[in-house]
């Protein structure tokens, strides 16, 4: 029995075609997968948006050094470019930055100055006009190169469902019990779209939210809570979940949600680990995960351990 789905802030659910899921037979262990249009909320309802001041900014060109891109971005207001960090095994300018506006306005106005191209999401083009350059006797004429500038509305950051029957209808509660973690998520997923599409791969959820940084800006991670305990054990079993929409294809790692200072659930130490095995879901200590499991690893009962934001790409 499927709760009653509202969105929080009142808005109408935009009606997609039926997304598919398909358990595949190619891997051993069944992995769920998802295809289908990537939910949206509809902008119809012109709530005003409320947007990170950090901003992607994708096909940089190599050709645009870091004080002519500051140049162009400034016009919107103050800011600074944040570069992705060198591994050291590349050394050529990254084509992909964020920009860190120090206020939110300026992303608005950086937005009034894009062109728009409506999909299933809207895509942002900031068309940057390239100067002939001297060294380069390629370029004999002026140019513009388009730069996909893309913003973070911080509404999708959270998406509750209202359970039907509730005493009242502020979010519930969190239970880490039947919360999972996913890993990494996709910069066009939003709370709303993850939230969905686990509900209807796995069962009802209560609560999505996406872990964000200072800025109210993504880290590529993200919290599930289940309405029941039933749905939780069959996303925390799959281990992963395969997602394919029209605008990309991720494979997200599930893991359980372990609290810091889990304890045990066989003796008063800390649980270093959890198994994710159906009949075990279960946080252990490293003896009790010997004593229970035996010395030689099991196949199916799988250790996942404690993540706190993991990214390493931040
Ligand atoms: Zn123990
Ligand atoms: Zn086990």
């Amino acid at each position: 029995m499927q709760p009653v789905s509202n969105y929080v802030n009142g808005s109408i659910l935009h009606s997609q075609p039926q997304p598919q899921i398909v358990h595949s037979t190619t891997r051993s262990n069944t992995m769920p997968n998802w295809r289908g249009h990537l939910p949206i909320v509809t902008e119809s309802y012109q709530t005003p948006t409320n947007f990170s001041q950090k901003v992607f900014l994708g096909g940089v060109p190599a050709e645009l050094n870091e004080a002519e891109l500051l140049l162009v971005l400034r016009k919107f207001g103050k800011c600074n470019i944040k570069w992705p960090k060198n591994d050291g095994v590349k050394s050529n300018k990254p084509s992909f930055c964020h920009v860190v506006y120090r206020e939110s306005r300026s992303v608005s106005e950086l937005l009034k100055h894009c062109t728009r191209q409506q999909r299933s999401t809207v895509d942002y083009f900031l068309h940057i006009h390239m100067l002939p350059s001297s060294t380069d006797f390629s370029i004999r004429t002026t140019r513009f190169k388009p730069i996909q500038v893309v913003p973070w509305n911080m509404k999708d950051n959270v998406y509750a469902v209202q359970q039907k029957n509730a005493s009242n209808t502020e979010i519930p509660y969190k239970d880490w019990s039947r919360t999972i973690f996913v890993s990494p998520l996709h910069g066009k997923m939003t709370a709303f779209s993850l939230g969905s599409i686990m509900s209807n791969v796995f069962g009802a959820v209560s609560i999505t939210q996406i872990n964000t940084d200072k800025y109210g800006y993504p880290t590529g991670t993200g919290t599930i809570l289940f309405y029941d305990s039933h749905s939780y054990m069959r996303a925390v079993a799959a281990g992963a979940i395969d997602i394919k929409c029209d605008c990309f294809h991720k494979l997200l790692d599930i893991d359980p949600f372990l609290r810091e200072n889990e304890p045990c659930a066989f003796c008063p130490s800390i649980a270093d680990a959890f198994c994710r095995n159906f009949h075990c879901l279960r946080s252990y200590c490293k003896q009790c995960w010997v004593q229970k499991h035996g010395p030689k690893p099991l196949a199916d009962h799988q250790p996942a351990t404690r993540r706190q934001q993991p990214l390493p790409h931040m």
